[in-house]
């Protein structure tokens, strides 16, 4: 995520400069910690997002989006899922590259399954009538 730090909004990684007021947008590495609304995470938050600094300062070139993983996560989303969150933090593009499959998989999933109930369902009407 992306900030404006005169509009004080969040844009996609994607908007460079603010559609609003058109100055340049800052990488906002507090997004994390604004969405978490309970105080008492807060701290939690603060010093877990310091840590993951350091450790991102460490695996940087170690974070690339990966084919292999996103084709394990199409064709298992369950395991994509769980690649997602557990790398969401540390590997940011690596998480995208098996959350993104796994969803899209999740998704035509349920469309393909709800256009069958449809095809079976139509069929049982046609048997009944
Ligand atoms: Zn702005």
């Amino acid at each position: 995520m992306k900030k404006c730090t005169y509009c004080n909004k969040t844009f996609d990684d994607s908007v460079t400069y603010c559609p609003e007021c058109g100055s340049k947008l800052e990488d906002d590495v507090q997004f994390t910690s604004n969405t978490q609304t309970n105080d008492s995470y807060a701290y939690y938050d603060q010093s877990a997002m310091q840590q993951n600094m350091n450790a991102n300062a460490e695996a940087k070139k170690e974070d690339a989006g990966s084919w292999g993983f996103g084709i394990l996560s199409f064709l298992f989303p369950i395991v994509g899922f769980i690649l997602f969150f557990v790398w969401r933090k540390e590997f940011p593009k690596k998480a995208k590259s098996c959350g993104i499959p796994a969803l899209v998989s999740f998704l035509i999933n349920i469309v393909s399954s709800v256009i069958c109930m449809v095809f079976y369902y139509s069929l049982l009407v046609g048997q009944m009538q």
